[in-house]
């Protein structure tokens, strides 16, 4: 079939793979050896987007498809050969695109990816996966790949071959008659020749892209004439009714868009009819991308305008905190020569968003209810990113705060899986707010002295440890009418819990223990405003408190982050527990002992609060010299 396209001009120019592209063939040959047959799928995959996009530039210049305007995929296998070529009349490459594109993996963060790989062929496939291999995945079957295309539009001069054996290198040259679009052949490996075999294709273009909406046309069987028959359905997925959709067809559309290898967690597929019309398709992935916190990394929807691909990446659609949801949109309203600048603006495209928001939500909430173990692993790979929902989008907050999860000190593990439900669920009698602990990590806030008092009381306190979570909290106010309260934050009063003691704790201070403050907060001075009693220490000695409006350690180092370091810092209070040993100690110390150990003593509330002390160099030689002058010598 590619007659036309072999008359090859001499001038072949040898180059070089990038480093990692090389490194990359070598690992998907081994690690996707056991499913072989996805090149198919890939190839046919690349095929039809040629196709969509020559279909969308045809739109304002139908000169492009000239006299070969229908637009198809055409797989041959030639047994005595051992080859298996794939041909489309899309797009296709010019020289210029065919070495940019071919020799090279254009994705950003590739190099953090094989940072990532293990050398365990089980993780590392699964990785691999998730890059999506695309063209690559020709050589798994092939030690030689050969590429003639020519660019729509172009000369029939302009054609080129592009040829690999992956071994580190490509060869170009140019060919002056050659058709437009892509031929792709595959000149099989020895033990890859049984895909040279017409049944073995027709069979793996029906399982992996019977979807595709372009005909997939494949020679007639059994007879020797040079016509073909379709092999797929050639009908767009999205636009088939969902029951006569099947679940293996829907996953394989799934890889078909993302070029993840991996399946889907759950899909909705809906059609909207009435006043503004379209088609969504929307997909839970099931393992977070390796760019998913990278900023420029692509997201959103593949974008169709009455079944005309119009853009990837359309990411107008979604809000940036459902930024995994993977799909396609079909609209009926929007018009052909739609561009990313007017999808900025168009009030048709905020309301979509407004619905597809819903709808993504309600996904993940289906997931949450009917499969929570499903739901666990969602959590853990794209639970950061929802709950940023909860603080950026507080016209869906209700929806959002149900999908939350949690570590909380009624849970040993450090695994979020505590619903807000469940806690409100075991709230104690009396008990009027959602307690929380602010860290640097889970295991940090665990052990934090401010929920020593609620913890011996038995009130449960969620553990936050995340870098958002100080935002995220600050912007929630409350869940089914029990108000959230930061654990470390103003007069933590437990005197409404039902089984709080019958005559409440005496807290009126002696005259003896406000001697015992002022004294304190004078050898503290400026880095203090209070020095006090505390509710909520039970086995520390002290912690520093601020009030309900100060914008806490957390936060400010969150906003130091983002180039704000100009926080003013309010004044903490000392809180001290008047239970503890050191406590007791202290009236009796001279001046000098006495300074020192409360110095200590704020050191200690510091580093427990933040993490760190200004000096710690001058705090360690401190506490050795008091070590050395209190503790009685042994002996
Ligand atoms: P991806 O499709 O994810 O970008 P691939 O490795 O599959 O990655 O393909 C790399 C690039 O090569 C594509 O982005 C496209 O520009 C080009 N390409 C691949 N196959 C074809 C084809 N059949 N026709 C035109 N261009 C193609």
């Amino acid at each position: 079939m590619t007659d036309e396209t072999n008359a090859a001009s001499p001038a072949t120019e040898t180059r070089g793979f990038k480093a990692e592209v090389s490194q990359l063939l070598q690992l998907m040959i081994h690690s996707l050896y056991s499913h072989r047959e996805i090149f198919l799928r890939e190839l046919i995959s690349n095929a039809s987007d040629a196709n969509d996009k020559l279909r969308f530039l045809s739109l304002e210049q139908p000169e492009l498809l000239a006299d070969d305007s229908e637009l198809g995929i055409w797989i041959e296998a030639d047994k005595d050969k051992g080859t298996v070529t794939i041909r489309d009349n899309g797009i296709g490459l010019s020289r210029e695109d065919a070495i940019n594109h071919l020799g090279t993996i254009a994705k950003s963060g590739t190099a953090e990816f094989f940072g990532k790989l293990t050398g365990d062929a089980q993780k590392d496939s699964q990785l691999i996966g998730q890059f999506g291999v695309g063209f690559y995945s020709a050589f798994i079957v092939a030690d030689r790949v050969e590429v003639l295309s020519r660019k729509a539009g172009e000369p029939v001069s302009a054609g080129v071959r592009w040829q690999s054996k992956a071994d580190g290198e490509f060869t170009v040259e140019t060919l002056d008659h050659a058709a437009r679009g892509t031929t792709i052949v595959l000149h099989l490996k020895e033990d890859a020749k049984e895909f040279a075999d017409s049944w073995r294709l027709r069979s793996l273009v029906r399982r992996y892209s019977d979807h595709i909406a372009f005909p997939v046309r494949m020679p007639k069987e059994g007879e020797a004439t040079l016509d073909t028959e379709v092999v797929n359905q050639a009908q767009a997925l999205w636009t088939r009714p969902r029951t006569e959709v099947s679940d293996d067809e829907y996953k394989a559309f799934y890889k078909h868009i993302t070029h993840d290898g991996n399946e889907p967690l759950a899909w909705s597929h809906n059609k909207v009819e009435g006043r503004r019309e379209y088609t969504s398709l929307l997909y839970l992935p099931s393992t977070a991308p390796f760019d998913l916190w990278q900023r420029e990394a692509s997201r959103g929807l593949k974008l169709h305008v009455r079944r005309v691909f119009i853009m990837d990446d359309a990411e107008q659609f979604l809000p940036l905190y459902l930024r995994f949801i993977k799909g396609v949109l079909d609209s009926s309203d929007l018009p052909l020569n739609v561009s990313r600048e007017l999808l900025q603006k168009d009030a048709e495209v905020e309301a979509m968003r407004g619905a597809l928001t819903k709808r993504g939500l309600d996904l993940i909430a289906r997931l949450a209810k009917d499969e929570p173990e499903k739901y666990q692993s969602f959590w853990k790979e794209f639970g950061q990113v929802l709950k940023e929902g909860a603080g950026e989008d507080p016209s869906n907050r209700e929806r959002i705060l149900p999908l939350l999860r949690f570590t909380s000190t009624q849970d040993g593990s450090d695994e979020d899986k505590v619903a807000l439900a469940d806690y409100v669920a075991r709230m104690k009698a009396g008990q009027e707010h959602i307690y929380y602990v602010l860290a640097d990590s889970r295991q940090a806030a665990r052990s934090s002295p401010f929920i020593e008092g609620l913890r011996a009381r038995g009130v449960e306190v969620l553990l936050l440890g995340d870098r958002v979570d100080p935002w995220i909290m600050g912007q929630l106010h409350e869940f089914e009418g029990k108000s959230f309260q930061d654990a470390s934050r103003g007069d933590l009063d437990l005197s409404k819990l039902a089984d709080a003691p019958e005559t409440p704790v005496d807290d009126t201070v002696t005259p003896e223990q406000q001697n015992l403050f002022k004294r304190m907060a004078d050898v503290l001075g400026e880095s203090v405003s209070e020095v006090r009693a505390s509710k909520r220490l039970t086995e520390s000695p002290a912690c520093l408190t601020r009030d309900e409006n100060d914008i806490g350690e957390q936060m400010r180092r969150m906003l130091a982050a983002a180039g704000r370091g100009d926080m003013p810092r309010g004044k903490p209070q000392l809180e001290v527990n008047l239970q503890h040993g050191l406590l007791a100690l202290l009236p009796r110390l001279a001046d000098d002992d006495f300074a020192g150990l409360t110095r200590l003593l704020f050191d200690q509330a510091q580093l427990t609060e933040q993490g760190q002390i200004d000096n710690p160099g001058d705090f360690v030689r401190r506490l050795n010299q008091l070590l050395v002058k209190l503790v009685p010598a042994a002996g």
